[in-house]
């Protein structure tokens, strides 16, 4: 079985085509969003949930929002040690694949992530990588947008479509093009704005908060303002159904609070609603579509849920968007239809799927300089920048010199002129007869496939002789040695077990509120925690699970006490 994973920003899932069609797998905990974030703890890994729960307590032992620097050398430091995105993306890929494998009771080799519109190249291979870290194969990655295109059964669709997909994640804001022409899906055109998310909606929140407080941001601890932030959040996701939420707070020994309506919360949120429409426009120009044109609005990403998006939705595009699936389960649900036609189940009706090519391809020339003289190292695009794929471009080239019985063709992947500064992916060499320059000529054919294949064919005009190569752009940067180096490093870091998950996010929630709070409840808390941590010590299942139940019970309490 090949499952679907939206390893996102913010949250990350896992989903499997079963026989109702594409379906999210719950994790450890039964949820079906797991928070993309790694903490460590001496050798163990925690991941989602606990991880978030961790950072609370040590916020310099956790890394989130890693996959803004996915591709990149950036290490996070978490407590004593150093990871790259990749790896902390790993780890995330690791837990998921776990969790799928208890629930589906088989293992997980192989798996379509999604990544989004404008991922390059780069970013593309190193979540592949982090895939194969993972244990996990990666032979096909799909954009996100189209991955929420096709869960919403836009692609099942005969007539052509139009349609955009608006999707705002925590962090950031992407818009997207699509077309269905016949049974192709289409990007057309991307824009976003990479520092534009839910997450900011949250900020304004906190703001607001230590302004009517009058407290000062520099002077709050670290721990403070996760507080804040998390009070923050609770109480955006609250709008959904409520006129005016309350943001209390114990800062220093003081409760500090802060009431407001949807009405005020709308007005601060001005200036952050006006961001989205330049990415909107600059989309809609860039695919040379008009708004009225646009036959489909869809909504992805949790940021979609907020009241006051859904509203300046309505008023932007003048029309309804489609909500009928859940906004943060879109992606992950594609991915695994798109795992589906992958393994070419007969449910699912194939489409095929372009994307754009985010780098020129081309070849090396000699560009004629006078007196017939020539000037080398010349790059020559063949299949441009943001061209749709798949595609296939012919160009021509010609012998330079009388008698010339080879011509060479370097594949080369760049933006610039000169040849140099560009990639080398490889090479061919084919006989040609021996004539006058310029008399012979070759037409070069590079065909490029959504699975990052290039093929180049190289035919001799005057009498037909081919020769063909295929570079596979997705090879790992890594080598094969490395790439199991570094596993082995990575390996005596330890996922938490699963059966021990609850246990520990919970005596971490415990952790937490006693921080949080004084006096009686404290003392409670304490005596509540030894009795569970008591519990745990027995090691016997029954125990410990009626334990839990308790120990939860009693944390809810007082959880919803101090709202
Ligand atoms: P990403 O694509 O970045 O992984 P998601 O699509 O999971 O992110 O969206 C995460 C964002 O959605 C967060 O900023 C979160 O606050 C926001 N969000 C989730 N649920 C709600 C809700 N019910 N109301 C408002 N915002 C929400
Ligand atoms: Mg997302």
């Amino acid at each position: 079985m090949i499952v679907g994973i939206d390893l996102g920003t913010t949250n990350s899932l896992i989903a499997y085509y079963s026989d109702e069609g594409a379906k999210i797998i719950p994790n450890r905990l039964g949820k079906h969003l797991t928070p993309s974030i790694v903490g460590i703890d001496g050798d163990t890994v925690l991941v989602g949930e606990t991880a978030k729960e961790y950072g609370m307590l040590y916020p310099d032992r956790v890394a989130d929002v890693f996959k803004r620097s996915m591709g990149t050398e950036r290490k996070y430091r978490l407590g004593e040690k150093e990871l790259m995105a990749e790896e902390l993306s790993a780890f995330v890929l690791k837990f998921l694949k776990e969790d799928a494998e208890k629930y589906l009771g088989e293992s997980i080799t192989e798996a379509v992530i999604s990544v989004p519109a404008y991922f390059d190249e780069k970013r593309r291979k190193a979540t592949k990588r982090a895939g194969e870290l993972a244990g996990l194969t990666v032979e096909r990655i799909i954009s996100e947008p189209t991955a929420a295109a096709i869960a919403y059964g836009l692609y099942e669709k005969n007539k052509n479509t139009k349609f955009l997909v608006f999707d705002l994640g925590g962090g950031t804001f992407d818009v997207s093009i699509l077309e269905l022409f016949q049974n192709i899906l289409e990007v057309r055109a991307v824009a976003g704005d990479n520092y534009l998310g839910g997450e900011d909606f949250t900020h304004v929140l906190e703001r607001k908060f230590l302004e009517k407080n009058e407290i000062e941001e520099e002077k709050l601890t670290q721990k403070e303002l996760a507080a804040i932030h998390f009070e923050a959040e609770k109480c955006k996701r609250k709008f959904t159904d409520a006129d005016a939420v309350d943001i209390k707070c114990t800062i220093g020994s003081e409760e500090k609070q802060l009431h407001i309506s949807l009405k005020e919360y709308e007005i601060l949120c001005a200036s952050l609603l006006e961001k989205i429409r330049k990415p909107v426009q600059r989309s809609l120009a860039d695919a040379h579509i008009r708004l009225s044109e646009i036959d489909e609005i869809v909504l992805v990403g949790g940021g979609t849920r907020l009241p006051v998006i859904r509203s300046f939705i309505v008023k932007l595009f003048k029309k309804f968007p489609s909500a009928n699936i859940n906004p943060d389960e879109a992606v992950a649900l594609g991915a695994a239809i798109q795992a589906a036609m992958k393994e070419r189940r007969e449910e699912v009706k194939e489409v095929i799927l372009t994307d754009v090519c985010s780098f020129t391809l081309g070849t090396e020339v000699s560009i004629p300089r006078g007196n017939g003289q020539f000037e080398s190292g010349h790059f020559f695009p063949i299949i441009e920048r943001n061209t749709v794929i798949p595609a296939s471009r012919t160009e021509r080239l010609y012998t330079l010199h009388d008698n010339q019985e080879m011509i060479h063709v370097n594949v080369l992947q760049g933006e610039s002129r000169f040849a140099e500064n560009n990639l080398l992916l490889g090479a061919l060499d084919i006989r040609v007869p021996k004539n006058k320059a310029g008399e012979e000529a070759v037409d070069v054919t590079y065909t490029y496939d959504i699975n990052s294949l290039l093929e180049v064919e190289v035919k001799v005009v005057s009498n037909g002789e081919k020769k063909k190569v295929y570079i596979k752009g997705n090879e790992n940067e890594m080598s094969m040695e490395q790439m199991k180096q570094r596993m082995e490093e990575l390996s005596y870091l330890k996922i938490q077990p699963k059966d021990q998950e609850e246990n520990r996010l919970l005596l971490l929630k415990g952790d937490r509120l006693y921080e949080e709070s004084t006096g009686d409840e404290r003392k409670l808390l304490e005596i509540w925690m030894n009795e569970f941590e008591a519990a745990l010590a027995t090691r016997e299942h029954g125990v410990i699970a009626d334990a839990r139940r308790v120990f939860a019970k009693r944390l809810q309490e007082i959880t919803d006490r101090m709202d």
